[in-house]
Formats: structure tokens, sequence, C-alpha cells
């Protein structure tokens, strides 16, 4: 028996699955799943819930531009209120019928026979000739290998699984990491704790934050649909003017913004030992540039000590460092990031030939646009490689990725059984492009290492340039850069998930 294929299986309820889905539907396609192996919407916002999780974006420009929302409560909305901007969205959008949650995805292999995507997951199997990857990159917790962890007898959690259990109130608490989750939610715990001791590998650059209620008269304002765009066209150019004014490279601009930043931080802490420790020694740009107000008062506080020597090993009562100085603590708390390329890496996806995107991306991730990979047919990224974002929203990229995504379903469409596949010279011609943009990057050549570079140093996280350079050259889709070829396009026999899918 054979059956009608699904138009397409989404992977992942977050921001990206999310638009997607919305976008989809309002084009027509209501023949879709969304699969999603947590209980509940919102991907990384749902996850993340530690004390003062928001968004470091100003969320009139951190929402999706089909979606506005006049009622922001603050300039930087906090996680709950993200949280549920996200479950407002299937409530608005009819999105319900169409999610497959606590569904998670074992494996998905393209049936070259029958033009097909075969996905896999512990609640049966779907079959669609269109397969999105809507995973995200930040998502499992990277726990550094530090000797004696597992000997560690107070609590000890990652900042991305927040243990709302463990009362802070009194007791010692060391912070591993200094990154965008750590100065966040430090300020948050810093008077409930008796001591904070921050471990500092190395010391990120901070600019202001300015964050401030949104009040009743401006919300008001925000619900005239031209003001708000005025107002997001605002946000958006001020941040794309440091792309503009040429941000990716050691650069005029980079030294402005550090002295920015070294007022900023002359401004909040007085002891002169404290701010030489806690100014970076690597350029402003080269690792993701902070936004707070609070961390370093936060760490001006008489029971808060920086630790700046390495961490030597973690013993039952604490950490010690290699000077030789015992920590005692009695909560351990890793803000030590995620290891790059999320779920997506580790879910078997496998392609025409059978070879798997791991195998495929043995050299290093690579995506056309990083969107679609050569050898996989009707498959797309979405926030794929080389398309995070450090100066902008990246949800304008999330846009022009569905935008994309979109032309390529209304090609198949019109060619029913059709089966599209991205020329691998354009695949080249883009990475060639990245790689040019690449040379001589704050990245590479600012001084420090990060979560952005790869093994062999090459940066495959982020997009080299503009917003504008990214969108104008990927939201519309050119069928040149597409192989289009015929396929039966029928489920070769029953899959189970079909009975499940029918929205
Ligand atoms: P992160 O930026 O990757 O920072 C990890 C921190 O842990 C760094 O300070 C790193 O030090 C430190 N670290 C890692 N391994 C260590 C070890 N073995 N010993 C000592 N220190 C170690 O992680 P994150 O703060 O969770 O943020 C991750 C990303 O999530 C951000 O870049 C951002 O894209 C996103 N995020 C966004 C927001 C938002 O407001 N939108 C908020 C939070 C996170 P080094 O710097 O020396 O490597």
């Amino acid at each position: 028996m054979s059956e009608a294929p699904l138009d397409l299986v989404i992977v992942g309820a977050g921001f990206s699955g999310l638009a997607m889905a919305i976008r989809a539907r309002q084009a027509g396609f209501d023949r879709l799943v969304v699969l999603e192996k947590a209980a509940g919407v919102g991907g990384t916002w749902r996850e993340n819930t530690y004390p003062g999780a928001a968004c470091d974006v100003p969320s009139q420009l951190y929402s999706l531009s089909f979606a506005p929302k006049s009622d922001w409560s603050r300039l930087f909305a906090p996680q709950p209120e993200i949280q549920s901007y996200l479950e407002g969205l299937v409530a608005a959008h009819g999105l319900a019928p169409f999610l497959r949650l606590e569904t998670r995805v074992e494996r998905a292999v393209f049936d070259a026979a029958a033009g097909l995507w075969r996905v896999e997951t512990d609640r049966g199997d779907f079959c669609a000739r269109v397969l999105v990857g809507a995973m995200g990159a930040l998502h499992h917790p990277a726990l550094p290998r530090l000797p004696g962890l597992d000997s560690f007898a107070g609590t000890a959690f990652h900042s991305a699984s927040w243990d709302h259990a463990c009362d802070l109130r009194g007791k010692r608490v060391g912070v591993i990491g200094t990154g965008a989750s750590a100065v966040q939610f430090v300020p948050e715990i810093v008077d409930q704790v008796a001591h904070l001791t921050q471990f500092q590998r190395s010391a990120p650059w901070i600019l202001s934050r300015g964050d401030r209620p949104v009040g009743g008269g401006r919300r008001r304002l925000m619900r005239f649909a031209p003001l708000r765009r005025l107002y997001r066209a605002s946000l958006f150019w001020r941040r794309e003017a440091a792309a503009l004014l040429g941000f990716t490279r050691v650069s005029t601009i980079t030294a402005l913004a550090e002295a920015g930043a070294r007022r900023h931080l002359a401004a909040s802490i007085a002891d002169p030992d404290l701010r030489e420790r806690l100014t970076p020694d690597y350029r402003l740009g080269c690792k993701r540039v902070l936004l707070s107000d609070d961390y370093y008062p936060a760490l001006a506080r008489p029971h808060a000590s920086l630790v700046t020597a390495p961490i030597r090993a973690v013993l039952p009562h604490g950490v010690v460092t290699a000077d030789g100085t015992e920590h005692p603590l009695d909560v351990l708390i890793f803000a030590t990031g995620f290891s790059p390329g999320g779920s997506l890496l580790r879910t078997e996806v496998i392609g025409r030939d059978g070879v798997s995107l791991l195998q495929a991306w043995k050299d290093g991730a690579d995506a056309f646009r990083g969107v679609s990979v050569a050898g996989f047919p009707n498959f797309f990224l979405l926030l794929g490689p080389n398309t995070g974002l450090g100066h902008n929203s990246v949800l304008l990229m999330v846009e022009a990725q569905v935008a994309h995504v979109l032309d390529a379903l209304q090609r198949l469409r019109e060619h029913p059984g059709g089966v599209m596949e991205v020329r691998p010279e354009a695949q080249a011609r883009f990475r060639a492009e990245v790689d040019a943009r690449m040379e001589g990057s704050i990245w590479t050549e600012g001084g420090c290492g990060s979560w952005y570079l790869d093994r062999s140093g090459r940066n495959r996280t982020l997009w080299p340039g503009t917003v504008g350079d990214y969108v104008r050259g990927t939201e519309r889709m050119r069928a040149e850069d597409y192989s289009l070829t015929d396929s039966p396009g029928l489920c070769p026999g029953p899959a189970k998930g079909l009975a499940l899918s029918k929205p």
C-alpha cells in the first residue's frame, strides 16, 4: 500500500521551527508536522530558565516580523515573556494540531527510490517530501572535564538545566564560566548567597545594556504598525551599522568599542586590581560581546571574589586552583556554554547515497547559505552553519531561511514528485564566499579562542557580513542553484506516523 507523503516534517519547535510552520501554513502547506522531543514548544527559551535569563537583542527586534507584539514589558524581555510569546504563536496560528510533542527523532533517511524522507521517531514513522532541521545550534550543555568532578559532595548543575529546587540562600556558590549566561544570573543570585566565587578563564568584553521597562505610553505607541516598524528599523540599523563599519575585522570601530567598554568597567569597578583582572587580553568582538550593567557591580560586592587562577580539580568540598588555593563550595554552577551543532549532529540524518550528515561534515559543517547540503535532497536547515550573528537579531536570518524553504516548497508543488538538491558547485561557491569574507577576521586575528571556531580554527558558526547581504542572497531561492529530478513521490508502504499526523 502506498500513501501520499506529508509536505514537510519540521524537527524542533523553537523559534525557527515555529516560524517555519506558520509561514508554510500561510502559504497553503497544511500537510505538515512539527516534531519536538520536549513536552512543550520554545526550544532554548523553554530550557534556559536560570535567574535573569533574557534576550540581549531588544525584543522589538528579537521577535518575528510577521508576529509583532506591541506590549513587551522591557527593552530586553525576560525569558518567561519570550516563552509565553512563543506559546502564544501556537495559539494565534492554530499550530497545536500540527505539533507532535514528546516525539524524538531517531533517524531520518532519504529514500532515493521514492524521492521521500522517512523520519523515524520513538512514536512512529513519518514520510514526507521535505525535511526541515530546526534543532538549534546551542542546546547540549558543555561540561568541562575537570578531575574530581564526580567527587563533588555539594549540588552541581549547568546554567541551562537550572536546579530550582536548590536553595542558594546562605550557600557558598562557585560559578565556572563568564559568558552570556553567567553575566545574566550572577547579579540575580549574588545577594542571596553567603559567598560567590566567580571562576574566570577569560575576561569578557562587556558593554552597558541600558535595559528598562517599557511604559504604558510607549506600548500604546507600539500598537501603531508604522511606528512599530520604524522603531524596529532603527534598532536594526543601529546594529547593522556595526557590520557596515567593519566589526568583523580589527578596525577603528574595534578600538572605539573597546574604549567604551573600558569606560563602562572603570565606572563600575573602583578597585584597580579587580579592574585589571576584568580587562580582556584580546580584541573586542573576538568572542561574543556581552551586555550588562549589573555583572561588574555584583563582583565588587564584599562577599564575591573573582578567581583567575586556572582550576586544577574539583574536590568533595570545593575547587582547588593551580596556585594551590582551595575554594570551599556548597554549590557549583557551570556556565560553560554548549557543544555547538546541537541535536542535529546527534541525530542520524542519512542522505541520497546512504551518507550521513556527520560523514558529509567530517571536515566541518558546510551548507549552501547555511540552508542546504549537496547529497541531501529536499532537506533544509534553519540556523545552519555560518548563519549565527554576533551583532544583530538572528531571527532575521531565520526569516530569510524560511523564505528560501518556502520558495523550494512552491517549486516542489509545481513539480509533484520533484526532488531538489543543491548543486555542489553552488555550495562550493558559497563556501568560497564565506572563506573570503573570513580572511583576516576578528574571530581568528583577535587573539582569542572561542566556540565559534572548529577544531581546525575555522569559523563555521557566524555569518561574516551584514544581515542585509545575507538576506538578499538567501530569501529568494534561485532555481539555478538546485537540480530538480523526478521521483515516484509515494510513500513506500504505510508509515506508522501518517495516521498520527493528520491535522
Ligand atoms: P559561553 O558564552 O560559551 O561561555 C562559556 C564560559 O565558560 C566562557 O567564559 C568559557 O571561558 C568558560 N569555560 C568553558 N569551559 C571552561 C573550563 N574548562 N574552565 C573554565 N572556564 C570554562 O556560554 P554561555 O554563557 O552559556 O553562552 C552561550 C551562547 O548562548 C552565547 O554566546 C549566546 O549566543 C547564547 N546566549 C544568549 C543569551 C541572550 O541573552 N540572548 C544569553 C545566554 C546565552 P573562555 O571564554 O575562556 O572559553
